[in-house]
């Protein structure tokens, strides 16, 4: 089963990173095109820096249990997740960020 591409596991590297949190998202970073042919858009996880690569389902999993909207265009937004599947982190907490350069 395999929801997202992990970028940083890309070179092989194995292992859990600890989440330490207050990691802020570079929006720049965010705004790159997606490289998974499956991908649908970005998501970036507080607890340890890691931006993952969504697709679908990994998209459908995460919005599950929150109350916010999707937009139509998936690139204008990602989501911001405080632990994800690279970090030891256990706060489930998901929301869905603007990713705004103009404002
Ligand atoms: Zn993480």
């Amino acid at each position: 089963m395999n929801d997202h591409i992990n970028k940083g596991n890309m070179l092989g590297k194995t292992g859990i990173a600890k989440a330490i949190g207050g990691f802020k998202p570079n929006y720049i970073r965010l705004q790159e095109p997606l490289e998974g042919p499956e991908s649908v858009m970005y998501s970036f996880c507080t607890g340890c820096g890691n931006i993952l690569e969504q697709t679908q389902k990994g998209v459908e999993l995460l919005s599950a249990d929150i109350d916010q909207q999707l937009p139509d265009n998936l690139s204008d937004v990602f989501f911001q997740t405080a632990s994800c599947s690279c970090c030891d982190g256990t706060n489930k907490a998901v929301s869905i960020v603007e990713i705004n350069l103009r404002g």
